[in-house]
């Protein structure tokens, strides 16, 4: 049991008597940020696979997608028990059948305990919240929400393309259907400190998130945000810096907010910077020791 955090790991075996694995899987292959209806470039920050750079192929059927998925984990996963995790790009940003069968497949898959689907909170019209309502009466939901920053320069540089309001009402009506909102937050965007990223979390335990990603920015090869660094512009984290962050971040959390990650895995073929974060044991080590040294506690200064 994680000593410092509530860790996602922690709560799954807590809430399924068992640890779950997550099975990387798509139901779309765009998002209204680059197909022109918000917006053409996308944010700043999205290597164009639309944050699913470890998920199956859209293009194929869900239950081929779950076997496939089944397949990859098998050596890590002994007990087979699953989350479908519908990662790529924005989940319910699909065809209303297309977006039902797939939730249907993994909802009468038996080794499917629960599912998440990653979205944009502007996605999320009356028809796939009743679908999301009838799907969070069979399984357990989460609804990951990617808000990143509440800093409106922040929202601008990123080009997310809704305000924070859209954001509040989505997370309020997740919660009247029964899913559990997940917030995606960048740590160390480009002018932000560290009462912008406090102000963040603020705003995420405001809204009543039930759980939280922390990731930290990372530079991937082929965006827009490659450009301005390879400018000089900005700089990325240092280990050392994030690890102060993230602590501080999670000190001020409400304590039962549940942490699904604190760290990101940018796919190391592409990633430029911060290179550091590629070896994901050694900065889990790290965080473990300095989290001792500071003896790190969950809503220490939670107000
Ligand atoms: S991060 Fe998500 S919302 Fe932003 S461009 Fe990529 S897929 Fe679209």
């Amino acid at each position: 049991m994680n000593k410092h955090y509530r860790s996602f790991n922690d709560y799954i075996k807590e809430r399924f008597g068992r640890k779950l694995y997550k099975l990387s899987l798509s139901v779309s292959n765009t998002c209204p940020n680059r197909d022109g209806t918000v917006g053409v470039g996308g944010c700043i920050f999205c290597s164009g696979m639309g944050s699913g750079d470890f998920a199956q192929s859209a293009s194929l059927d869900v239950k081929t997608q779950i076997s496939l998925a089944k397949e990859k984990v098998k050596d890590k996963c002994k007990n087979g028990s699953y989350i479908a995790y519908f990662q790529s790009f924005t989940s319910t940003y699909c065809d209303h059948d297309k977006l039902k069968n797939a939730l249907y497949c993994a909802l009468e898959d038996e080794s499917i305990y629960a599912l998440s689907i990653a979205t944009r909170p502007d996605t999320l019209p009356n028809d796939v919240l009743s679908l999301l309502n009838d799907a969070a009466k069979i399984k357990p939901l989460f609804v990951e929400l990617g808000l990143q920053s509440s800093k409106e320069e922040s929202i601008k540089y990123i080009r997310r393309g809704y305000d924070n309001g859209v954001y509040a009402k989505a997370a309020e009506e997740l919660h009247k259907i029964g899913a559990e909102v997940v917030t995606h937050m960048i740590i160390g965007l480009p002018g932000e400190d560290l009462c912008d990223m406090l102000a963040t979390a603020k705003f995420i335990s405001d809204c009543k998130s039930d759980g939280i990603k922390l990731q930290l920015l990372h530079v991937l090869r082929g965006t827009d945000l490659a450009k301005d660094f390879e400018k000089g512009l900005f700089q990325t984290l240092t280990k050392k810096e994030y690890i102060d962050i993230i602590g501080t971040v999670i000190e001020h959390l409400p304590p039962d907010m549940v942490i699904h990650r604190i760290t990101g895995d940018g796919p190391k073929k592409i990633l430029i910077s911060p290179l550091w974060s590629a070896d994901k044991k050694d900065v889990m080590n790290s965080v473990s020791k300095e989290f001792d040294r500071r003896n790190v506690v969950q809503g220490k200064f939670y107000k």
